[in-house]
């Protein structure tokens, strides 16, 4: 989708660095920082109207450039996103149950009260040598 005031800007010669709506240049249609069309979103905005891409391919995307690195953000067809998912209770438990285990250290056999440190497998009393 053409954005006319950057239509306008390029027209006149002024050089508008990002703006590729057909994907020429860039292989997927690319929009400035703030210029994206607004049936656009990215995954966040979908998510803050709970919404979720729902499998669509990625319809566009941001370019910016942010401390001399080029930045991207992917957009997808509001009007092909899906309702986001609400967790069963039973899935909310698992998590529950994973995240307590993240905190149990096999060795001493203890909750601890921070996650248990996958480098060692064990928490910061059992590491032969002590905490680091
Ligand atoms: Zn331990």
């Amino acid at each position: 989708m053409r954005v006319a005031v950057l239509d306008t800007q390029v027209a006149l010669g002024m050089k508008v660095e990002f703006y590729d709506p057909l994907g020429a240049t860039f292989g997927l249609p690319t929009y400035p920082f703030k210029w994206a069309p607004t049936h656009l979103a990215t995954r966040r905005q979908l998510r803050s109207r709970n919404l979720r891409p729902g499998g669509q391919d990625i319809a566009a995307q941001i370019l910016w450039r942010h401390r001399g690195k080029r930045r991207v953000a992917y957009l997808y067809d509001i009007q092909h996103a899906k309702a986001k998912r609400t967790a069963t209770p039973a899935q909310l438990a698992a998590v529950g149950k994973a995240l307590l285990a993240r905190r149990f250290c096999t060795s001493c056999q203890q909750l601890k009260p921070y996650y248990i440190p996958r480098r060692y497998g064990e928490c910061l009393d059992c590491i032969p040598g002590g905490a680091a």
